[in-house]
């Protein structure tokens, strides 16, 4: 063997696929496949990263200091245990990089975001995967999974594609499950759109304890996704490796201002949770009327069961739906190839998109 060869495992990885963008052949294209905003970004954020433009020869500020600082203002947290990064991706790798080796294991749930395994693997470790009840995480299966190699454990809440929570005092009871030396992460990346008292982003737990760090992003209710825009609230010694390890400027000048200016539109996304609430129980109601079982799910996407036994698959669904250009997600990846993943997103684009399902599962 002459040529490089990287670390064991690496080869074993296989790539994160993203949600389809081209739908070939039709006319319009509706993109409901990666859960993008729905009202795309604030028109003041736009105007910032216009603004932007004329500073780009300029480094941006490489701690982020103004964006924290609004992030602890709106959110009510502690500005100096808060790490920007490129995306919540780059939070999750960087704190898998920092806390996981060789021979390590990380748990998540059975159907979870597949971001954490992935980390995992590209850190020679060996990702956990729990068994779920109800396609929700099962906090007891979760910690009977860990053994004295666990350095992590991951849950999104709510939950991608699943679009299922747990509330905070499952959270909270699986926090005090866990050896203090093993790292919890919540990844919240859906919490702007929750509204049920017993949730809790995670942020709580971060300020009660030394091992559990809350992810966001701006990916999805502020509409930010191209940006690569998103954030760590971190015990104080946790934020302190994720600065040691991360890219001096890894957070760009013009997601800075973006973001700052999407923070001071609260309005906007006031506007975009309520759009949401009122399109998903809309296509919810439609689903069921069609007699197609769906995930209750929390955030802006929906998980739909199409079975072999209707005489269409989920294969087929998702062709039919792609010829005629809705592009939905599909879901094999996760262990759930029964179902397709199906985002919230513009009226018009929800409205093709249940028409045409209606033509395949006509309502009794
Ligand atoms: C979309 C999503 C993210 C956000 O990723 P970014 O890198 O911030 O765009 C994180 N976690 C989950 C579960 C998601 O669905």
């Amino acid at each position: 063997m002459t040529a490089p060869q990287p670390r064991p495992g690496i080869l074993d990885i296989k790539p994160y696929v993203p949600g389809s963008s081209s739908a070939p052949g039709a006319s319009r294209i509706f993109k409901l496949s990666s859960n993008e905003s729905a009202l795309g970004a604030s028109p003041k954020a736009i105007s910032a990263y216009n603004e932007a433009a004329s500073d780009l020869f300029s480094y941006p500020d490489g701690g982020s200091a103004a964006l924290r600082d609004k992030i602890a203002e709106v959110y009510g947290l502690d500005a100096s245990r808060i790490v920007c990064g490129a995306g919540s991706d780059e939070i999750l790798q960087l704190l898998t990089k920092a806390y996981v080796g060789e021979g390590d294991n990380i748990i998540q749930s059975e159907h979870g975001f597949l971001v954490y395994a992935l980390a995992a693997k590209s850190c020679g470790a060996e990702p956990r995967f729990a068994k779920e009840t109800n396609l929700t995480s099962n906090i007891d299966a979760m910690l009977a999974l860990v053994d004295d190699r666990t350095r992590m454990m991951f849950v999104a809440n709510p939950n991608n594609p699943t679009g299922s929570y747990i509330p905070e005092i499952e959270l909270l009871r699986l926090r005090q499950g866990l050896r203090d030396d093993i790292l919890l992460v919540v990844d919240a990346a859906y919490a702007e759109f929750m509204e049920q008292p017993d949730y809790n982003g995670g942020e709580r737990l971060v300020d009660q304890f030394d091992n559990v760090v809350m992810t966001r992003t701006f990916s999805k209710i502020y509409g930010l996704a191209a940006l690569r825009l998103g954030w760590g609230y971190c015990p104080s010694a946790v934020a302190d490796v994720l600065n040691r390890i991360r890219g001096p400027f890894n957070v760009t000048l013009p997601a800075q201002a973006a973001g700052l200016a999407a923070l001071d539109d609260q309005d906007f996304v006031e506007r975009n949770r309520a759009f949401n609430r009122e399109q998903r129980s809309w296509m919810a109601e439609r689903l069921s009327a069609m007699g197609l079982e769906h995930v209750p799910g929390f955030g802006n996407f929906i998980l739909i069961k199409f079975p072999d036994a209707r005489g269409l698959n989920a294969d087929d669904i998702q062709s039919y739906l792609g010829s005629e250009g809705v592009i939905v997600r599909e879901m094999g990846a996760y262990k759930l190839g029964e179902y397709l993943r199906v985002s919230i997103g513009e009226k018009e684009g929800n409205q093709k998109f249940i028409e045409l399902l209606s033509q395949k599962f006509p309502s009794d």
